[in-house]
């Protein structure tokens, strides 16, 4: 691969079997990084220590090969880097950017739905009311050293005051491109940590695509909103801003996007059923 060159990533959680959908997906970006002379990485994004089940790692692979893709060793696994992303939010705490709260889901519904206009972020959850912004800091630091569970969540005015600037990116669709502008706000003060672990998606998919020199990121529509806080977060943390391409999400004959918990078909199962991968790669329009 020549100096410079794009470099793209699939990174699929391992909390199921891969669909159609990751099938699309994997698929486009392999072969916008072929088109484009780059290369795409496979990302684990193990970070919940749940549903992650390293069988289903190993199924993700096994998947892929079967559609014909295979990628760089070593595949870099979220899990294993949990110190790198503990290091990412201790430095944003220091900077007074993130704050413990110690806020259970059902506070948090309850005290959204009685302030005005129980406003949700665009993931349709309640925006957190900042019930836990400003608390006593003897009484904040009394609550973590006897360990009450607590998430780490962004103080999203004190950031965007931080990241002073344009907060735009490059979003590219075919040979056009367009900037965006990011609107972090809508997120409110977005967990950037959970209780189990030093980190969150957003976090971890920031420190990751900066760590391994992704250049662009090409996902579902469905994480469209969500990089206007990923956007945020490179400024805070120093970090480039890839280019974007959120593509189209393959639905189900209801219309909905597909999902294990809907009982939508794996790609194992397909392979079970006998579909073969040239029937799959022409069926998403990559034949
Ligand atoms: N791990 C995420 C998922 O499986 C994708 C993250 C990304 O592409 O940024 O939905």
């Amino acid at each position: 691969m020549r100096p410079g060159a794009p470099i793209l990533r699939f990174a699929p959680s391992p909390n199921g079997r891969l669909h159609l959908g990751h099938a699309y997906s994997a698929l486009l970006n392999a072969d916008l990084a072929r088109r484009m002379g780059g290369l795409c990485r496979l990302r684990i994004e193990d970070i919940d220590p749940v549903r992650s089940r390293p069988d289903l790692v190993a199924a993700i692979v096994t998947d892929l090969a079967w559609l014909g893709l295979t990628y760089p060793e070593p595949l870099r696994h979220q899990s294993r880097h949990l110190d790198s992303y503990r290091v990412t939010l201790q430095g944003l705490i220091a900077r007074g950017l993130a704050y413990p709260c110690f806020c259970s889901r059902g506070q948090i519904r309850a005290r959204a739905a009685a302030s005005a206009g129980n406003p949700h972020d665009p993931d349709g959850a309640p925006l957190y009311p900042g019930t836990c912004r400003g608390l006593d800091p003897g009484i904040t630091a009394e609550r973590l050293a006897r360990g009450e569970p607590h998430t780490w969540r962004i103080d999203m005015a004190a950031a965007l005051r931080c990241a002073d600037g344009s907060l735009d990116y490059e979003a590219f669709d075919g040979a056009e491109t367009r900037r965006v502008a990011a609107d972090p706000a809508r997120w409110g003060d977005a967990v950037i940590a959970r209780r189990d672990v030093p980190t969150s998606y957003h976090l971890a998919v920031v420190h990751d695509d900066a760590e391994e020199g992704i250049t662009h990121v090409v996902r579902g529509r469905d994480l469209e909103a969500a990089t206007d806080l990923h956007v945020l977060l490179q400024r805070l943390l120093g970090l480039p801003t890839p280019r974007y391409h959120h593509h189209g999400l393959i639905l189900d004959p209801d219309g909905e996007k597909l999902a294990k918990s809907r009982g939508s078909q794996s790609l194992a199962d397909l392979r079970a059923a006998g579909v073969t991968p040239e029937q799959i790669r022409a069926r998403l329009g990559f034949a």
